[in-house]
């Protein structure tokens, strides 16, 4: 038999992440004390009401096929959410209900990409953008930033990325993984670029939610008419709500292109399922009030280990200001990404994600979604390795 793999499937990347996971993973199955810093999840446990509707909706039967694109009742509530959070209108028919914002970002593609079409994506990035351009049949167009513009991409970087073959900018403030946040006054200046070039923004807004040191998030979208019939933002449920296992995201885009991806989904994934919808409604429209303690729980965790990473002989870091990540540089070691997180494994059992994941060969990114203890014992370890590495 001829086991002949798909083009599209054989262009993508393998996983530069899965060898230390893996390892790490086996470490700890032997019982060995590795401090994990990979986790791309909050810590905390989804708020108790969101679990009681869904599993109000699973005892009372709500367990067949929804419409392709969600319930109305909880497109109906994100609508309403964009509306009373971000000044934003759109009718629950603009409104796709996918199975985690993964899925929306790749439904996205899969609606408004094809041959020849270009997707600029700044680096550091989130590591399953290129490979879902590529399987839209799209061509990524990575433009590098550094940590001396905490990782944003600059007007002019915008400007001479574009080409005629450009069909999407993709934004995703706050950053994984980075952290970054950009200012309503970057954003929007970002925005009119792509507006006078007819350029579609893909708005990544999922840590919206995740702010520190007075930060806001604006969306592109808010900034006029025109921006906002050049946005497709995509949102989910997973990071403020803790939802990641619950396969619940959105998108919120113009009319043709949300009717294209409803009809790309009515033909693969169908709806998400159908319980976790209710508790999806739960989230969005109950109490809000297990925000402020994660917030400042996280916040307290990224003040200690920014501070104590450039603390640390070799290591810089700027601060983040949204999500749960910190992405120190480690150029200055001289090690490169790979090598110091394997080693960094081997020698100090704490597992790191390299940076070359994300583009970025310099860096390595820490995520604080783990107790303070955690966070502790991994930064003293960090600091044993860079100090024997001198
Ligand atoms: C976590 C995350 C998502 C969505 O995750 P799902 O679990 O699929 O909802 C989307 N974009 C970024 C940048 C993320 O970090």
């Amino acid at each position: 038999m001829n086991y002949r793999i798909s083009q599209r499937a054989a262009s993508l990347a393998p996983s530069l992440t899965l060898a230390i996971d893996s390892k790490a993973k086996q470490m700890k199955a032997e019982g060995l004390d590795v401090v994990g810093f990979g986790a791309g999840e909050p810590d905390f446990d989804t708020p108790q009401h969101i679990k009681d509707a869904a599993a109000k909706a699973l005892a009372e039967g709500f367990t067949k096929y929804t419409p392709a694109a969600g319930i109305p009742e909880l497109r109906q509530a994100i609508a309403d959410k964009h509306k009373r959070e971000n000044g934003l209108t759109y009718k629950p028919s603009q409104i796709i209900v996918s199975c985690g914002g993964k899925h929306s970002c790749y439904n996205v593609f899969m609606a408004t990409c094809q041959e020849g079409d270009e997707v600029i994506i700044p680096a550091p990035y989130w590591l399953s953008y290129p490979e879902m351009v590529k399987l839209a049949g799209a061509k990524p167009v990575i433009v590098e930033t550094t940590d001396a513009t905490e990782f944003k991409i600059t007007p002019q970087q915008l400007r001479d990325a574009l080409t005629p073959r450009t069909r999407i900018f993709l934004l995703n403030s706050p950053s994984n993984p980075t952290g970054s946040v950009y200012t309503p006054d970057e954003i929007k200046t970002l925005g009119d670029i792509c507006l006078e070039k007819g350029v579609l923004i893909m708005s990544d807004e999922i840590y919206e939610h995740l702010l520190y040191d007075g930060a806001v998030h604006k969306s592109v979208a808010s900034f006029s008419q025109r921006h906002y019939e050049h946005t497709i933002l995509v949102h989910g449920f997973a990071k403020a709500w803790s939802m990641t296992g619950w396969r619940l995201g959105w998108t919120a885009a113009p009319e043709p292109i949300a009717k294209a991806m409803d009809a790309i989904q009515s033909h693969s994934t169908s709806n998400p399922t159908s319980f976790a919808q209710k508790g999806g409604v739960a989230a969005l429209t109950g109490p809000q009030d297990h925000l402020p303690g994660w917030l400042a729980e996280y916040n307290r965790r990224r003040t200690y280990a920014h501070q104590k990473l450039n603390s640390i002989p070799g290591l810089s870091c700027v601060n983040a200001k949204g999500a749960f990540y910190l992405f120190p540089n480690i150029s200055k070691t001289g090690l490169k990404s790979t090598e110091f997180c394997a080693r960094l494994l081997e020698a100090e059992k704490v597992a790191a994600v390299p940076g070359i994941a994300f583009g970025a060969d310099d860096y390595i990114r820490l995520s604080y979604a783990t107790s303070m203890a955690n966070l502790q014992k991994g930064c003293e370890r960090i600091e044993r390795f860079c100090r024997n590495l001198r």
